[in-house]
């Protein structure tokens, strides 16, 4: 069973708990269908606008055992509000030239809900 971090924005905390994204990753789904079910090995925000602390952050999954990490769908895809991360392209950059090739950096966790 693949062990992945993820990493949310901080500022959907109030609106979401990240249940989907805990069922999908338990269900190998969405993003994580590749690697079938998976086991949460942790589960963090970015630390704030604008993001430069999900670098730490990921390499500190990744200490804990992380394979994976991956960017929740409210940061990447705007989930639920339908407002992406401005600062998303820029956090995926910087988090995937510190961990390397070592570990693999998925974009979403989940699709966005159909309106
Ligand atoms: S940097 Fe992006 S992901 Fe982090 S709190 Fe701000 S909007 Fe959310």
């Amino acid at each position: 069973m693949a062990k992945v971090g993820i990493i949310r924005c901080q500022q959907t905390e109030d609106l979401c708990g990240g249940t989907a994204d805990f069922q999908f990753a338990q269900k190998g789904k969405g993003a994580f269908e590749p690697l079938g079910a998976c086991e949460v090995v942790g589960f963090v925000s970015c630390g704030g606008c604008p993001g430069k602390r999900a670098v730490g952050r990921a390499k500190m999954l990744k200490e804990h055992g992380a394979e994976v990490i991956v960017m929740a769908s409210c940061m990447t895809l705007g989930t639920p509000m339908g407002f992406p991360c401005p600062h998303k392209d820029l956090i995926l950059d910087a988090v995937r030239r510190k961990l390397g090739d070592e570990v693999r950096v998925l974009e979403y966790t989940h699709p966005a809900p159909k309106k």
